[in-house]
């Protein structure tokens, strides 16, 4: 017995023509590729956001945002449900009217309290995936095919850092033996909820942002699926986000490292978490196009295979700081750099690249622009002795930065390559900030200027074309 876990995101389930396309590419699967498929939904695209917003909202004190964005999801949902659902219309809106009135009733408690805590946000923003699954499941029947909501509280049991929770894999293969396995034996279709999850305690939780894609993974493994596909709104990972990039071609082939090193520089179509429990668990990881399902997408392997173009693509991540911690009396002192790390790491903030320059006087690095503030701060205090001594003149922090990543296991083999990196970017009158080469040695990055990154990345694309 074949088993497939496809999951669709926001815009292939983002409204009724997006749901019956889906449909048919599940009775499609269930007909040629597997007899049993488990299907993850992402909530209708804009809806998580607004989730958001209302709640965020709420929490600065606005009594009406939040009853506008459950306006708008009613709205969202009614006409997808009037055009899809026929005589279950009704019974859907009275569960989606349910979890609306949940939603507002929070956002007043949100309201009073003046605060939206991360618990919080994960039960508002995980709704809207509640509301999505209902929809495609209750579409999907009237269609013809068994399929049954699930709310993946109930099946991925994580721990409770709120926004960004982790799964416990044990707890979690033991509920979807439970209450998945059967549902697939019995010839039905789970439509599960992306992104969200609930702790041992059953309080709600996300996987972070983007999250479903990893939902997706971790029920493929549990499920001990033959393939794990996401569906999305692109023909595949592409050599460039084709919306800033038009000329940008599918990659039809990457490996497990090339496009880890993409998703963790900001190829928003693979969320990072989602590629290694697929790949360790040997099961081919696939994405595809909902709205182009005979294009073949892209494969991912384990292994990086041999290639004409050692460049195989370029990303972006905006909304970044460079920090650098500046002085002539860093050199030669040792631990700076691990002090340096410790003060960051308390303030919580992930760390995106490093660099240092090799007199030593300066280690500079960078991080979310959200965390600037806090990471200043952190190193001020740290520093507070070296800095009243001069041994550190300063700590800055550049903001608006954007990392540049250009990707690609065959550059390790070819000399040159950053060569003809940063001739590209000078032509292009880019101004390179900072560079860092990842450790796989697969990947290079430019820190620059938001406002020169577009132009980066269409002054770099054309290399993924050469040998
Ligand atoms: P979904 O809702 O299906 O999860 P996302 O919006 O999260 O979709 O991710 C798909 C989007 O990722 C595409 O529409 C595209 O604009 C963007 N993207 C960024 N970089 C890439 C890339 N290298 N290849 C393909 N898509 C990319
Ligand atoms: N709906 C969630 C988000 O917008 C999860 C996802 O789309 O993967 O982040
Ligand atoms: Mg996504």
């Amino acid at each position: 017995m074949r088993t497939l876990t496809m999951k669709f995101g926001g815009t292939s389930v983002g409204d009724a023509d997006a749901i019956t396309q889906v449909t048919e590419i599940v009775r499609q699967a269930r007909a040629e590729t597997a007899e049993q498929v488990a299907v993850v939904v992402s909530a209708m695209s804009g809806v998580t956001d607004l989730l958001q917003s209302g709640v965020l909202c709420a929490a600065a004190g606005d009594a009406t945002c939040h009853h506008e964005a459950a306006r708008d999801l009613r709205e969202r949902h009614e006409e997808a449900a009037r055009r899809l659902l026929g005589d279950e219309r009704d019974p859907f809106m009275e569960e989606i009217n349910h979890l609306i009135e949940e939603y507002t009733r929070f956002c007043d408690s949100v309201r009073v309290l003046g605060e939206a805590t991360p618990r919080a946000l994960d039960y508002t923003m995980g709704l809207g995936e509640r509301m999505s699954v209902r929809l495609v499941a209750a579409a999907m029947r009237q269609r013809g095919l068994e399929a049954q909501a699930v709310d993946a509280t109930g099946v991925i049991v994580t721990d409770d850092r709120f926004q960004n929770a982790a799964p416990l894999l044990e707890e979690t293969q033991a509920s979807v033996d439970r209450v998945l396995v059967p549902m697939l034996e019995r010839g039905i279709v789970p439509v599960v909820t992306g992104f969200i999850g609930a702790t041992k305690e059953g309080i709600s939780t996300t996987l972070g942002r983007g999250g479903s894609d990893y939902s997706a993974a971790l029920l493929g493994v549990c499920l001990r699926s033959d393939e794990v596909w996401i569906w999305t709104d692109v023909d595949g990972v592409m050599s460039a986000d084709p919306r800033i990039v038009p000329e940008a071609r599918t990659i039809e082939v990457l490996s497990q490292r090339e496009v880890s090193e993409l998703a963790y520089f900001g190829a928003k179509v693979l969320h990072p978490k989602t590629i290694r429990p697929v790949l360790e668990a040997g099961i081919p990881l696939r994405v595809k196009n909902t709205f182009n399902p005979d294009h073949p997408g892209t494969l991912i392997v384990p292994n990086d295979q041999a290639t004409d173009h050692p460049i195989k693509a370029v990303t972006a991540i905006r909304g970044l700081s460079m920090i650098t911690v500046e002085g002539k009396g860093m050199m030669g002192v040792p631990g700076i750099a691990a002090r340096t790390f410790g003060a960051v790491a308390r303030t919580g903030t992930s760390v995106l690249i490093i660099s240092q320059a090799s007199s030593e006087q300066s280690i500079c690095f960078v991080v979310p622009e959200d965390s600037t503030r806090a990471v200043v701060d952190a190193l001020n205090e740290e520093f507070a002795l070296e800095i009243a001594r001069r041994d550190i003149d300063r700590v800055t922090a550049l903001e608006g930065i954007t990392i540049i990543t250009v990707v690609g296991a065959g550059m390790r083999e070819r000399p040159g390559i950053a060569g003809r990196i940063f001739t590209a970017t000078g032509d292009h009158g880019v101004n390179v900030i900072a560079i860092a080469q990842g450790s796989s040695e697969c990947s290079i990055s430019l820190v620059v200027a938001a406002e020169d990154a577009d132009e980066a990345l269409r002054a770099i694309h054309p290399l993924t074309l050469e040998n």
